[in-house]
């Protein structure tokens, strides 16, 4: 073998790196504290990301932190001192929860009513299934 299909052959056997192979890297939330508040800067952005609506988001965190929360423009506001890592352990959670796909890891979901009060977590990509809370 010369060395010209030597290198071909190690670059066929190179793990694939297309963009949309990436593993999902969860988002960070860019979280600070003013006053007795906790702000979150990139609420909206990062919703984006994790394609879910703000209501969803808002909730969980108002039960998590036992807080009241507002959205203010792009923003959303903890209405108590909350550390910005705390924050992003719970939010981690959630993307764990209610984003990633626990089949396949890819974050291509949304989440359906099932009825009877219970949701699923479908998958676009692998098109699994799984009940969430
Ligand atoms: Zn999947």
């Amino acid at each position: 073998m010369d060395y010209d299909s030597l290198l071909d052959k190690a670059y066929k056997e190179l793990p694939e790196q297309s963009g949309s192979g990436e593993r999902f890297e969860i988002p960070i939330l860019d979280a600070f504290v003013e006053g007795n508040k906790t702000i979150i800067k990139n609420f909206f952005s990062v919703l984006q990301k994790i394609r879910r609506k703000p209501e969803h988001l808002v909730k969980f965190f108002t039960a998590e932190f036992a807080v009241p929360a507002t959205v203010e423009g792009e923003r959303l506001v903890l209405h108590r001192k909350l550390r910005p890592e705390l924050i992003n352990k719970k939010f981690t959670d959630y993307v764990k929860n209610y984003v990633i796909c626990t089949q396949c890891g890819k974050p291509d979901t949304h989440i359906e009513d099932s009825g009877h009060r219970s949701k699923v977590l479908i998958c676009e990509a692998c098109g699994a299934r799984a009940a969430v809370k």
